[in-house]
């Protein structure tokens, strides 16, 4: 099926304003399906290590909601997409009482990374990291410092959105520490394979192929894939529901996590980026998978 999509990469660019991204190769595309069995079906480049960007928010989203519950987290961010790109200020301020609207867009990423526990980033971070490699089944999972740290060089409109929520009691503490978490979570590298993993566990409400034990509670895994339908393809997340109608979350690395509930987990890598920040064949593809195996929920 990749032949059928390598043509898209030529239309997409890949994401410049984390400079080191800009390295990835806008021809890559790869993909990786898991339905629980032992190995994964794949195809193109998925072994290629990619950051997770956007998608780390459902991750953060769970953990947040794992860490307080529902009553808190939804207490600093709504639940409601917005139809805006994925990092924009305007509906901070039009929003009373300046709550962002849902965790997929990075203002509400922001506030539920800092709600995440633990005594210092580093344990933070710790925790999110075993967190993803229990999803995955791959305890290398680790993330990339480089590309952490050209983002937090660079960040300064997340930067923005963080002060001004901070003005308006949204999050607290210092700005920069909140940033240096946020920006490594987003660096944590998986390839296409981690990724259909990931997705297969919250397909299947938390519960990991290789364990008896769920890892998401049932519910935290049904709110988190509703969110990745109404809010997870950023504004381009309605015409994509019509076109593919599969849980997913993207990420400007080109990376896209598909959840099929109950059924599987697919991982996507294709670093050109249509204008809404979204992998340009990554999608293409998703759709036609989705038409193949009559995937859409809907
Ligand atoms: N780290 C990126 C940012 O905050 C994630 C955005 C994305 O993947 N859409 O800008």
């Amino acid at each position: 099926m990749i032949e059928q999509v390598k043509g898209y990469t030529k239309s997409g660019k890949v994401a410049d304003y984390i400079p080191a991204l800009l390295k990835a190769n806008g021809d890559d595309i790869g993909v990786a399906i898991f339905d629980g069995n032992e190995t994964c079906f794949s195809e193109g480049e998925h072994h290629k290590p990619f950051t997770l960007q956007s998608i780390s928010k459902v991750l953060t989203l769970a953990l947040a909601l794992m860490d307080h519950g529902e009553d808190v987290v939804f207490s600093k961010v709504g639940m409601e997409p917005t139809g805006d790109p994925f990092n924009s200020i305007a509906k901070l301020e039009s929003h009373i009482p300046s709550k962002p609207l849902n965790p997929m867009i990075n203002a509400g990423a922001l506030a539920v990374t800092s709600l995440i526990k633990g005594s210092s980033n580093e344990e933070k971070l710790d925790r999110l990291i075993q967190f993803v490699r229990e999803l995955s089944g791959n305890s290398q999972i680790t993330y990339n410092q480089n590309v952490a740290k050209s983002e937090f060089e660079t960040a300064d409109l997340n930067r923005s959105l963080a002060y001004f929520m901070k003005q308006h009691g949204v999050i607290s503490g210092e700005v920069d520490v909140l940033l240096d978490f946020y920006t490594k979570q987003c660096a944590i590298e998986v390839d296409c394979e981690d990724l259909a993993k990931i997705g297969y566990s919250l397909a299947h409400q938390g519960e990991h192929p290789d364990k008896n034990y769920s890892i998401i509670p049932f519910e935290i895994a049904r709110l988190v894939k509703t969110f990745m339908v109404t809010c997870g393809m950023y504004n381009a997340s309605g015409e994509f529901a019509i076109r593919v109608g599969i849980p997913a979350k993207s990420g400007v690395s080109g990376g896209i996590v598909g959840a099929v509930p109950g059924g599987i987990g697919i991982g996507l890598y294709g670093p050109a980026l249509d204008e809404k920040g979204n992998s340009i064949a990554g999608m293409k593809l998703l759709e036609l998978i989705s038409a193949k195996y009559h995937l859409s929920i809907f």
